[in-house]
């Protein structure tokens, strides 16, 4: 049996495991990310997987981060979240532990896990879309992950889908992550809050009468709970990310689409408008197979059952 280490870097705890060829969790640790200082964050990750080790036989380590990574997969160009820009973790630690390591973005090495393991078993085309503060994407075509030229593929969360839009984080204007995504969904419940519209009363108290202080996850309970008002927030976010995986599948045809992240709680209170924005914009819809839209399955697992995968390769 095969076992590999995953591990997950968050922007606040890191997730490390040792998995089975079979995507089973043998042991696993959870552990603060010191997020703003690398050397403390590669310290913290290395003693971690030195404890897996020394219990488990292991053969490679798969690292997965957010942020984007160079086509050779060794270095961190960009990383928002987490003081890792410039970082070349992956020789670190193979330096540190003599095994060899794999660098995989977070949401393509959660995509993989889907894909492996998951909601995707089955399929050889996918498309996951997790709903965090923003909108990340991993894409499996024809069986394999796609890189792209550069290793910065599968940005779904930064096509232009309303063009002079929102302004977003990554520069531009109108990307699918500002109206489909915890911001997008933050910045609805404020806005309607604000308004002092009686039907903000639920969303009111959630947040104790500090809008500054709403959430997507607020939007998301107070929506699982009935209250109206969370549950149209959540379909104009669900149609915007139906919007976005029309445009996706006229590019991919994917068979199938996953929702993970916490947006992906809400079920099918996200998923039917967007199964109804899908039908509405998806070309030729008359004319071919409608790509199924459903839950992720293995939540946040996802990405360290992935990367641990991928690093067995
Ligand atoms: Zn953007």
């Amino acid at each position: 049996m095969s076992l590999t280490i995953g591990v997950d870097i968050g922007g606040t705890k890191i997730a490390i495991g040792v998995i089975t060829e079979s995507g089973e969790i043998l042991r696993r640790e959870h552990i603060s990310s010191p997020a703003n200082d690398r050397t403390k964050m590669l310290a913290a990750v290395i003693a971690g997987i030195n404890r897996l080790r020394a219990e488990n036989d292991v053969t490679a380590i798969g690292i997965s981060a957010a942020g984007l990574i160079n086509r050779e997969r060794d270095q961190i160009m960009f990383s928002p979240n987490v003081d890792l820009t410039g970082s070349a973790i992956k020789s670190e630690v193979e330096l540190a532990t003599g095994l060899p390591v794999l660098l995989e973005n977070d949401a393509n090495s959660a995509a993989w896990g889907e894909y492996k393991h998951g909601a995707g078993v089955g399929y050889s085309n996918i498309v996951l879309l997790t709903i965090g503060t923003g909108l990340g994407c991993g894409i499996v075509i024809d069986d394999k992950l796609l890189i792209g030229g550069y290793g910065m593929a599968a940005e779904a969360g930064h096509m232009v889908i309303k063009p002079d839009g929102q302004l977003c984080g990554c520069g531009q204007r109108g990307c699918l992550e500002q109206y489909a995504s915890g911001q997008a969904l933050t910045r609805s419940a404020r806005t309607f809050v604000a308004s002092g519209s009686p039907g903000a009363d639920t969303l009111f108290r959630s947040c104790g009468g500090d809008v500054t202080l709403l959430t997507g996850q607020m939007v998301t309970a107070a929506a699982l709970n009935g209250d109206p008002a969370s549950i149209a927030i959540l379909a104009d976010a669900g149609k915007w990310l139906g919007y976005g995986m029309a445009a996706v599948a006229a590019m991919l045809d994917p068979e199938i689409f996953i929702v993970g992240g916490g947006g992906g709680d809400a079920g099918d209170l996200i998923l039917d408008p967007a199964r109804t924005a899908f039908e509405q914009r998806l070309a030729a819809k008359d004319h071919r197979p409608m790509a199924k839209i459903v839950s992720a399955k293995l939540g946040n697992d996802a990405g360290m059952v992935g990367v641990a995968d991928l690093a067995r390769l």
